[in-house]
């Protein structure tokens, strides 16, 4: 059992421990707790970036490179779901050093192959910065990645009403669909489709809004075209494009 399983928190310390080769992969997704309209359970990022980074792993491992994935770090950046209630949030420089010591804890243990598999698309700069500041203070690589726009172009062909993920959207409704069906309200999903949306940044521009300004329901996207059968299928586009970019040698040499 112990030589399949990918969970960290799932196996003894010498089983970790007889896995630290300079080509195992250690898989560490982000996340966050914060609302996701009144149809999807807050959650929804923990368990899709959990459940992504697992799959990526699996397919690693049968392709012959070891992996690992750590615990999810829950919390991340959520001030701008706050006004919703439900969401617990962290600062950037608590996110940072949460992501930082897992990271390095994971670095001391003899692992040289770190890999950040974002959920949250408030952790995503953060997370990518992370990504860069780690690689320099470890010495090792720590690549990072926000596991939709890995997949982008897969995510479009998928989709048939929005191009990537949004917020509790037609993509992340259909993917708590399959993988924790008790996390959905069906019966809630046709108030969260939103009557008010902001018009967002153009393209190249960063313009921050708290999602009360930009949302009535705390939804972005409609989830009515939502299907467990689609969120099947984008879960394993995103965890197919992770694991292939993870499994090349020249991504960490
Ligand atoms: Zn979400």
């Amino acid at each position: 059992m112990s030589s399949s399983e990918i969970a960290w928190a799932r196996l003894t310390a010498p089983e970790i421990q007889s896995r630290a080769r300079p080509e195992t992969v250690v898989l560490i997704p982000t996340a966050s707790i914060e609302q996701h309209g009144p149809h999807l359970a807050t959650g929804t990022d923990m368990w899709l970036a959990t459940e992504v980074a697992e799959r990526a792993a699996r397919k690693l491992v049968a392709a012959g490179t070891p992996a690992l994935v750590t615990p999810c770090v829950w919390s991340g950046l959520a001030e701008h779901h706050m006004p919703f209630g439900g969401t617990l949030t962290l600062d950037v420089a608590g996110f940072s050093a949460v992501v930082g010591g897992v990271a390095r804890s994971v670095a001391r243990h003899g692992f040289r192959r770190i890999a950040l598999i974002n959920g949250h698309g408030g952790n995503t700069e953060a997370v990518a910065t992370a990504a860069i500041e780690l690689t320099k203070a470890l010495g090792v690589p720590v690549v990072g990645t926000t596991y939709w726009n890995a997949a982008a172009s897969e995510f479009r062909a998928i989709l048939e009403d929005q191009v990537n993920v949004m917020h509790a959207c037609e993509a992340e409704t259909s993917m708590v669909m399959a993988v924790q069906p008790d996390g959905v309200r069906a019966e809630a999903i046709a108030r969260a489709v939103p009557r008010r949306v902001a018009v967002p940044a153009p393209p190249g521009f960063k313009r921050h809004r708290g999602f009360v300004e930009m949302t009535d329901t705390g939804v972005m996207g409609d989830p009515r075209k939502a299907s467990a059968a689609k969120g099947e299928r984008l879960l394993e586009a995103a965890a197919g494009r992770i694991a292939e970019e993870l499994g090349r040698p020249e991504l960490w040499g």
